[in-house]
């Protein structure tokens, strides 16, 4: 029935080449770029998603039926227990977990790139890579260079898991010296790659075991210098590390769909990176190179905080206050996402705006814990796109505001950022809340620090009202009161 899809007699380097087969597999690479412009906008993002899925269906799909795989049952099996983790996984996670996760998934894409470089170079015949009795150069640096990135993006998203879960300390753990070992072992794998690409076939086994294994180091040594405010980095280039890694698996294994995916998902994760470096004042060459600049101090993280006197209000006092207010402008942060407090804020904006109040809210790239978490959940409580508005543009209005109310944000409206250098947040572009006539700031208790470690000088203002409580619980009490 397929028989068209045969393969032609035209021999490529990896087997016979289909036309249909690379007609079918552009397809789906157009599938792919309209996913990323999709994604690119909340408002066409469940397009992009859609499309996404139809040209990963497509890719799939034409694998399937093309290549001479091994057991189709197997593989059949293979997927439907892949699919029921997958989908039990997505089910249960909270949206709080999402980074982790991302992470976790990034460490499986690397460690499938790893498998997959390791087996064809232990079986090249059945991957088409046997060129007499060995493996071409090119096949072999594609091969080492896939599996060093496969091992980078594993243990570096091993590690990624653990600080973003809180199994390990979120704070930079900064090794003596670690940029110049970071700088010898990178140089090693490269060395290595090579002679290992220009070694004799019987000379290769020490070679490709040596660079997987500082791969594996270097993935570590690279990320655990980082932490605090610039793990969004991380987690954006550890997609684009994996994209990149599955690129060079789709060279070793002739797969034109998967050098089209991984080339897509390595260049935009790069872009992402340096949108989060630019939005964080940092240096793009920095954060990747380890914690680059990073003060050896450790920064703020656990130390002891002074007591200072603070002013605490109640759900009525801020539902008559945000009566009165002409502007009100709404920093979500983290805590809004744990609470789960996006759709009573929606209720509380909505009976404001009833009122003739102007509610926008306030996005910082950072904010929560993965990029466009904020926006995802205020789409998900069906907040319209156009009273949403990034940092550059709306931080000029707190002047204007009478309203700065803080709900789940705290890194993110610390002045630490433009005052202290000393602060593990220096030099990162925040709120200018204090601007604002007045300042509700909903947080559980005054303990509480940002995912940074730091004290934040907004909590003392003159202007400011702490409500301590679930930001969900809070935000149900103003509704309220307001009714
Ligand atoms: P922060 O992590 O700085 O602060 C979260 C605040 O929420 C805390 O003040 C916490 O205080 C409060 N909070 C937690 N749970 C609740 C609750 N149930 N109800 C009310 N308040 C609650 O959040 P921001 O969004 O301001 O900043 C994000 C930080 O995370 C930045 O440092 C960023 O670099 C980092 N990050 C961002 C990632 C991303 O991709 N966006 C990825 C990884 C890290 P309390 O405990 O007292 O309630």
């Amino acid at each position: 029935m397929l028989s068209f899809l045969a393969p032609a007699a035209d021999v490529g380097a990896h087997g016979p080449v289909n036309p249909w087969v690379a007609l079918a597999y552009l397809v789906a690479g157009v599938f792919f770029i309209l996913a990323l412009r999709g994604l690119s906008s909340p408002a066409t993002s469940r397009a992009g998603n859609r499309n996404g899925m139809i040209g990963m269906a497509i890719a799939v799909i034409t694998t399937l039926v093309t290549h001479d795989i091994a057991n189709i049952v197997e593989i059949g099996i293979a997927i439907f227990l892949g699919g029921i983790i997958g989908v039990t996984i997505a089910r249960k996670i909270a949206m709080t977990a999402m980074p982790e996760l991302v992470a976790g998934f990034h460490s499986l894409v690397g460690l499938a790139a790893v498998l997959v470089g390791w087996a064809a170079y232990l079986n090249p015949g059945a991957f088409g890579l046997l060129v007499g009795d060995g493996i071409s150069a090119v096949s072999k640096v594609e091969m080492g260079l896939g599996i060093a990135i496969g091992a980078i993006t594993f243990s570096g998203s091993v590690i990624a898991f653990a600080k973003l879960s809180g199994k390990m300390s979120g704070s930079p753990i900064l090794l003596p010296g670690r940029h110049v070992i970071n700088l010898g072992v990178l140089g090693a794998i490269i060395v290595l790659t090579a002679l290992f690409a220009l070694a004799g076939p019987a000379d290769t086994l020490p070679l490709i075991v040596a660079v997987t294994v500082l791969a594996f180091l270097i993935g570590f040594l690279l990320i655990i210098p980082i932490g605090g405010a610039d793990m969004p980095v991380v987690v954006s280039m550890l997609n684009s590390y994996s994209g990149w890694a599955a690129a060079a698996m789709g060279f070793t294994l002739g797969n034109t769909a998967m050098i089209i995916t991984g080339a897509l998902v390595g260049s935009s994760g790069a872009i992402l990176s340096y949108i989060m470096c630019r939005a964080m004042n940092r240096s793009f060459i920095s954060v990747i190179a380890g914690g680059f600049g990073a003060d050896d101090s450790g920064g703020g993280s656990g130390e002891p905080r002074e007591q200072r006197p603070y002013k605490q209000g109640s759900a009525a006092d801020a539902a008559y206050m945000l009566e009165q207010a002409e502007k009100v402008i709404i920093i979500p942060g983290y805590g809004m996402a744990v609470a789960q407090a996006q759709h009573a804020l929606r209720e509380m904006a909505d009976l404001l705006e009833e009122r003739g109040v102007e509610v926008k809210y306030a996005i910082h790239p950072v904010a929560g814990r993965m990029p466009g978490h904020m926006n995802v959940l205020l789409a998900e409580a069906s907040v319209e796109y156009d009273k949403v508005f990034e940092l550059e543009d709306i931080n000029s209005e707190f002047a204007q505001a009478d309203v700065a109310f803080i709900i789940g944000a705290n890194d993110v409206v610390n002045p630490a950022a433009k005052t202290d250098k000393s602060s593990p947040i220096y030099g990162m572009p925040v709120f200018d809340v204090d601007k604002a006539k007045q300042v509700f700031f909903i947080k559980r208790s005054m303990g509480g620090v940002g995912y940074a470690g730091v004290d934040n000088d907004v909590f003392y203002m003159d202007q400011t009202m702490m409500l301590l409580s679930d930001a969900k619980k809070m935000v149900e009490e103003i509704v309220k009161a307001l009714d």
